[in-house]
């Protein structure tokens, strides 16, 4: 279902192959330890079928890279080493998810709230964050946490 660059170890996909293939494999995450060396071009690169810009996909916050799709053909494009760092974070049948708006969406979402995190930190310390976030765990499993909530608050 692959074509593979010998020159730069880059790996083209079609989507439909790929969509087959995902229906007959089980989703399973390659348990090697070995670290891949993603090699993700700066650029967004030309189909090799068409020859028009491809669109860039972020994978994730981690692994973070990206993965180049064309829409009209169907077509994407891994970067030499990308497919396997897919493997190892279990993402190989998410391919599909990755190439959607809704992915890119929470990928943005998920790093304005890295983001905030890392702010509230610096300001309060982690050992208050973590505090904070073990105490908000824990009232989010309690059945009657909005009332427990306004205890907190409450002079009593
Ligand atoms: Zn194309």
């Amino acid at each position: 279902m692959t074509q593979q660059c010998e020159a730069c170890g880059g790996v083209l996909l079609d989507m439909s192959d790929y969509r087959q293939w995902r229906q007959q494999a089980a989703p399973s995450a390659e348990s090697g330890a070995e670290d891949h060396e993603v090699s993700d071009s700066p650029s967004a690169r030309g189909c090799p079928s068409c020859t028009r810009l491809m669109q860039r996909y972020r994978v994730g916050l981690t692994p973070d890279f990206r993965v180049d799709h064309c829409p009209a053909c169907q077509l994407v494009w891994l970067d030499k080493g990308e497919w396997q760092t897919l493997a190892q974070a279990g993402l190989t049948a998410s391919l599909g998810e990755i190439v959607s708006t809704a992915w890119q969406r929470r990928i943005q979402s998920d790093e304005l709230r890295a983001l905030r995190e890392t702010a509230l930190r610096s300001k309060h310390g982690d050992a208050c964050i973590d505090e904070i976030k073990r105490m908000r765990e824990w009232l989010n499993t309690q059945p009657q946490h909005e009332e427990l909530i306004a205890l907190l608050r409450a002079d009593w």
